[in-house]
C-alpha cells in the first residue's frame, strides 16, 4: 500500500516537476539504534523501537523525517480518510506532509479520537504538546461530553 503510494508520488513529481514533490523519496521501518526524536509529536523514540524514516529531496534539498509508529498510524488514518472523500489524486496534494500531522489532527474535520491519540502519544514520549493543541482535546471532550448527555 504505501510502495504504490511512493510509485505514484514519484511519478507525478516526475511529470509535474512540482516543487513539493520530492525526489529520490524513500521510506524505510529501521529499528531504533540511538535515541531519535518524532518530526509530529516531538516525542522520543527509545532504542530498539521501529519507527519510519522517511527521505527525499525537496526543491533540491535533502531531508529526512523520522516518525514514531503511532504518528504514523495517525497520519495514514488521516490519508485514508482523506482518499476516501476526495479521491487518490487529493493525497499527493493534501495528505499529511511531514512534519506537519499537528495541522491534520487539529483540523476540524479530524475528530477528537485520533487527536487524543495524538496528543497522549506526545506526553507519553516526554512531549509537551503545545497549549492550544492541549486546549483543543479539552474543549472538544467537554463539547462531546455534552453532546451526549443531551441525547442519551
Ligand atoms: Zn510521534
Amino acid at each position: 500500500m504505501g510502495e504504490s503510494f511512493n510509485a505514484e508520488a514519484r511519478r507525478r513529481g516526475e511529470r509535474n516537476d512540482m516543487g513539493e514533490q520530492p525526489s529520490c523519496y524513500t521510506h524505510a521501518q529501521p529499528r531504533a539504534k540511538k535515541e531519535h526524536k518524532c518530526c509530529e509529536c516531538h516525542g522520543m523514540i527509545p532504542p530498539g523501537e521501529t519507527y519510519h524514516r522517511i527521505s527525499g529531496v525537496w526543491d533540491g534539498t535533502a531531508e529526512t523525517f523520522k516518525r514514531c509508529s503511532v504518528c504514523h498510524e495517525i497520519a495514514e488514518e488521516i490519508d485514508k480518510r482523506i482518499e476516501r472523500e476526495y479521491g487518490r489524486s487529493a493525497l499527493i496534494e493534501d495528505g499529511v506532509s511531514l512534519g506537519n500531522l499537528v495541522d491534520f489532527v487539529t483540523a476540524k474535520e479530524t475528530d477528537l479520537e485520533l487527536l487524543r491519540r495524538y496528543v497522549n502519544n506526545a506526553f507519553s514520549r516526554g512531549a509537551v504538546p503545545r497549549g492550544w493543541v492541549i486546549e483543543k482535546a479539552k474543549l472538544e471532550t467537554a463539547n462531546n461530553l455534552l453532546t451526549d448527555g443531551q441525547s442519551g
